[in-house]
């Protein structure tokens, strides 16, 4: 459907970030209109409903065996030509070596269109030998980590400086779900910061958080529309930096 897909990928970073790049790439090979975000088959990727991708993730503290004989058994069943089906492993990082060497040849070699996604934070923890059979990826900066970012240039009353904050930006990595989260965190830490000023009456404190929360209630009622989440940020930056 599109270009070829990887026997097996490794991918390390975050959870929350693997499980979002996961979700988006499988939208993007298995929805029409690669990734439409509203048709059945999106919304069954995101539900962790679709009938051609296994979750799975380690049983209380590892993977077991008979996790990975349920991978055997459903990968001895043949596809249909270009039908896709993935299996996907979280926490990775905790697949024990007699596991993962169970796994090594289904990785190495799985039978046509049977593909593997494997999630980890530590690259480390994972067996060199199945590291060398997959395709790896190390996301940069963990979705907390850019929120972070991001988030002390909204998070003090002084000016930030403009110069820096585009340059954060710029390489930051938000998306719109992210988005709200951050408004969300900013929305409580203000109102925080707003009740904390009544309580040592500190009243220019008080307006200059009430201006902000303004500012971030705003926010809320456009939030970023797909792929314009770095223009909603710099647009309230701007905002900030107007009332500061
Ligand atoms: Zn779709």
């Amino acid at each position: 459907m599109t270009t070829a897909i990887a026997p097996a990928y490794l991918w390390i970073g975050a959870q929350e970030q693997l499980i979002h790049k996961t979700k988006n790439y499988l939208r993007s090979i298995l929805c029409a209109a690669a990734g439409c975000l509203r048709c059945i088959v999106c919304r069954q990727v995101d539900y962790e409903q679709h009938h051609a991708i296994m979750w799975l993730a380690p049983e209380k503290e590892q993977y077991t065996l008979e996790q990975i004989e349920v991978i055997h058994r459903t990968i001895a069943y043949r596809l249909d030509d270009g039908e896709h089906f993935f299996f996907i492993l979280s926490k990775a990082d905790n697949l024990s070596a007699l596991c993962a060497n169970n796994l090594l040849k289904s990785i190495e070699e799985p039978p046509v269109g049977y593909h593997f996604i494997l999630l980890a934070e530590q690259i480390d923890a994972i067996l060199p030998t199945i590291r060398s059979r997959c395709q790896t990826e190390i996301m940069h900066g963990s979705s907390t980590l850019s929120q972070h970012n991001l988030l002390a240039f909204f998070n003090t009353a002084n000016g930030n400086n403009a110069l820096t904050f585009l340059k954060e930006l710029e390489t930051s990595k938000i998306g719109e779900r992210e988005s709200i989260q951050l408004l969300d965190t900013l929305l409580a830490a203000w109102i925080t910061q707003a009740k904390d000023a009544v309580t040592n009456n500190n009243i220019n404190a008080y307006k200059q958080a009430s201006v902000y929360i303004e500012l971030l209630k705003k926010a809320y009622v456009k939030p970023p529309m797909p792929g314009s989440s770095k223009l909603f940020w710099r647009n309230l930056f701007l905002q900030f930096q107007a009332v500061a």
